[in-house]
């Protein structure tokens, strides 16, 4: 039997059930098939899981430093199997949420592997589908590197990890991106072992030069393990050989690597949205991608904001200042130590840093409590064209770390 939809959308993740809902509450038909679980990876072993877990050990690092504020706190401990659980609770509960949202909109839900047929068609168990529009929101997949393939026991995924019920005594994680730069933290406030091995000359390659440099700090002292300039070259019998001629021997090793987009069948005038375009692979850009896509409401891919969690967040937008040339822009930085708030909150390591050019903010990088709150607040600026002279006319509350960027406009 044939149907007929006026969108087909393969793969539930942000940019497919986005474009589902967005789509279906314009009045459209939309039948969305998904061969795993509804909210893809970034809720199922994504975005979410991973926040879960680093709430409960922010939680339990700020407890251990609670002495800090004369809080006591003895006899500390974590009993992770409870954590993963109240993991698993989390993206089940928004899972059902999402799945609620989906049939209120009316928008059919297909638990199966898809196929393109054509630029038209969809194929599933053994039925075709005949949709206006289709779109393959299909994501993508940890990297497998050479020497160091997944093996689910020791050698781990982003997916594998999450699946532990134990803490291990050590981790290595290879790669110190946004995933490895967050198990890390998380891993390090449970009291694991951890080393991180990244290929890159800088720490979170992707960052501004002294994000980089500040998070060596910022793992020093949670006694984090770093190196730089290292490839983990290969893994036999569970010892891990550098590129330094070094071999570890860490209980288990998280390889975070990169993603690599699934594989799906490239047909003309179907259109391809979030990880699986390879590009920009966030939650964010995904959805934007949808909405753009469906409500025609446009977005600048050049402003698409960063955030790594963990304490403390580190957030940038725009242009790093390795990127910059010498003399040709403004720079601030100013220390959140130097804001009351932080005092208040014991959370004073990291920065707020700036840069400008003919009176317009180019460049922000944080590192900070909050930081993915301030992000936004200069992203609208600099979306907007707000001048720095301008923004110095808004009123920003005290005390906030927020008004380190008004305090950082006088720099520029
Ligand atoms: C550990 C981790 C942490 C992350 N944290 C963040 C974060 O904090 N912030 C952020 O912005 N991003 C984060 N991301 C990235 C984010 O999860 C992805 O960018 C996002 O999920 C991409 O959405 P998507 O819709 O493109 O694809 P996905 O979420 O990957 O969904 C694609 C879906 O398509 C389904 N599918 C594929 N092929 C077929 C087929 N043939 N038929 C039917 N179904 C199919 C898959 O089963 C999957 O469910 C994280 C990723 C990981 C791994």
């Amino acid at each position: 039997m044939v149907q007929s939809f006026d969108f087909g959308i393969i793969g539930a993740g942000p940019a497919g059930y986005t474009a589902a809902l967005h789509a279906a509450a314009k009045g459209m038909s939309v039948v969305m098939f998904e061969k795993d679980c509804i909210g893809g990876v970034c809720l199922n072993r994504g975005c979410i899981p991973t926040k879960a877990i680093l709430h409960s050990a922010e939680l339990f690092e700020e407890m251990q430093n609670a002495q800090a504020v004369d809080i006591r706190c003895e006899n500390l401990s974590v009993d992770y199997k409870a954590v993963v659980e109240h993991k698993n609770s989390v993206v089940e509960r928004l899972r059902k949420s999402l799945e609620l949202s989906l049939k209120n909109g009316s928008v059919v839900i297909r638990n199966s592997k898809a196929k393109i047929k054509s630029r038209t068609e969809i194929e599933a168990d053994g039925e075709i589908y005949t949709c206006k529009n289709i779109i393959a929101a299909c994501g993508a997949s940890p990297r497998v590197l050479k020497g160091l393939e997944f093996d689910g026991e020791f050698i781990l995924s982003s997916d594998d990890i999450l699946k532990l019920e134990t803490l291990p005594e050590s981790i290595l994680i290879v790669g110190s991106g946004a995933i490895g730069m967050e198990w890390a933290r998380i891993f390090a406030a449970f009291r694991v072992h951890v080393t991180v091995v990244e290929a890159s000359e800088n720490l979170l390659p992707a960052a501004d030069i002294e994000v980089s440099k500040r998070i060596e700090r910022i793992f020093k002292s949670k006694k984090i393990r770093a190196y730089k300039s290292t490839v983990a070259e290969k893994v036999i019998d569970r010892k891990v050989y550098l590129s330094n001629g070094e071999v570890l021997t860490p209980e288990v090793v998280l390889v975070a690597a990169g993603r690599v987009p699934n594989s799906c069948e490239k047909v003309e005038g179907v259109t391809y949205l979030g990880d699986i375009c390879g590009s920009i692979q966030l939650a964010h850009f995904a959805i934007k991608q949808a909405v753009e896509l469906v409500d025609g409401i446009p977005f600048d891919k050049t402003l698409v904001p960063s955030v790594v969690y963990g304490n403390p967040e580190i957030a940038w937008i725009g242009k790093r200042e390795q990127e910059l040339e010498e003399g040709s822009y403004k720079k601030s930085m100013l220390l959140v130590s130097a804001l009351g708030k932080s005092h208040c909150d014991n959370a004073s390591e990291g920065f707020i840093k700036i840069l400008s050019k003919d009176d317009k903010i180019i460049g922000a990088h944080i590192v900070s409590k909050e930081a993915s709150a301030m992000i936004q607040e200069i992203l609208i600026a600099m979306q907007n064209n707000i001048s720095v002279s301008r923004l110095k006319e808004i009123c920003f509350a005290h005390p906030t770390y927020s008004e380190g960027i008004f305090e950082s406009l006088f720099k520029l």
